[in-house]
């Protein structure tokens, strides 16, 4: 049946439509068959203290590694994935691999795990949360669950009752993305969150446009004034690291220090006999 236009009549199916859902239909098989066939790897970008480069910890960023279409960013299958309920299974994946390779690392590291909206829906994430650190040995103090604003939009009781629950157990919860959701500063205030990242695009004209800097300006205080982390997401230049620094935020992470790398990578350039490397350019600076 094809769709109203909301006018009382009805449109043609046309082909370009059909094509849409066959592909659609083609690539939620596809996810299946990457969960199932372990197609699926974490990448990792380091989280840098502004004040002497040293690395906090690494965030944990899926990709596809697709047998015919090679490597395949997040934004290309995520959504299809909350869609279709499959993100549940892959977030699992995504959890149980982070606190496994985390629980290699140095104690002093942490990882952050993005966690979508539809993970939160599904009863049993907690549980998740649990047995990833169980199995794995990682403290709960090593985890940090980044959520955006969309999280609390939904079911805001079902989910602050979570996040107390992770709370206890001593995860840290950041809020990605601030600033490009809706009601920011409500959400701030039923929830001491531990963190908030500062989205990349206030982060991106820092340095050129006067109405960024405010932004972050205002962001940065807010952050420090209620006691949390300020992380400036997308630093990739020396002029946007030294506004960011001058505004006093906490916490940068951004292509000026690292893209994301798989894991023996991070390991190679990061966490070498010598202990952490700064970063070539912070070291610079
Ligand atoms: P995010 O959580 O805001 O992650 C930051 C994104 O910015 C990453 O893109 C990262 O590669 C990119 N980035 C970091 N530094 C720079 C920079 O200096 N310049 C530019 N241009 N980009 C930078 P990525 O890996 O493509 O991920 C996109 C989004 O997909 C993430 O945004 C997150 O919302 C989602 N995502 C990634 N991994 C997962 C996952 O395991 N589970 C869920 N639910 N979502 C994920
Ligand atoms: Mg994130
Ligand atoms: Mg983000
Ligand atoms: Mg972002």
């Amino acid at each position: 049946r094809a769709k109203s236009d909301g006018r009382g009549t009805y449109r043609r199916f046309e082909p370009a439509m059909d094509a849409q859902v066959q592909s659609r239909r083609a690539l939620e098989l596809d996810l299946r068959k990457a969960l199932a066939g372990g197609e699926f790897e974490l990448h990792y970008q380091p989280l840098v203290r502004s004040r002497n480069g040293e690395i906090s910890g690494f965030e944990a960023l899926i990709r596809w590694r697709h047998p015919q279409h090679g490597l395949i960013a997040p934004g290309s299958f995520i959504p299809l994935a909350e869609d279709t309920g499959l993100i549940v299974p892959i977030g699992e994946w995504v959890i149980r691999q982070a606190c496994r390779t985390a629980s290699r690392w140095p104690e002093h590291l942490h990882v952050a795990v993005n966690i979508s909206a539809v993970q939160f829906r599904y009863a049993g994430l907690a549980e998740v949360i649990v047995g990833a650190l169980a199995a794995s040995g990682l403290k709960a103090s090593r985890l940090e669950i980044e959520i955006t604003e969309s999280v609390l939009v939904q079911d805001k009781e079902g989910t602050l009752a979570i996040l107390h629950r992770l709370r206890e157990l001593g995860v840290r919860i950041a809020m990605d993305d601030f600033g490009t959701g809706y009601s920011s500063l409500t959400y701030l205030q039923c929830f001491p969150f531990d963190k908030i990242k500062i989205d990349r695009s206030f982060v991106r004209d820092v340095a050129t446009d006067a109405g960024s800097l405010n932004i972050v300006r205002a962001i940065t205080a807010l952050a420090n004034g209620m006691g949390m982390t300020a992380t400036a997401e997308g630093v990739e230049t020396r002029e946007q690291l030294d506004r960011i620094a001058a505004e006093g935020c906490t916490e940068m992470q951004g292509y000026l220090f690292s893209r994301p790398l798989p894991a023996d990578e991070i390991e190679r350039r990061f966490l070498t006999a010598e202990g952490p490397a700064m970063p070539d350019r912070f070291a610079a600076a």
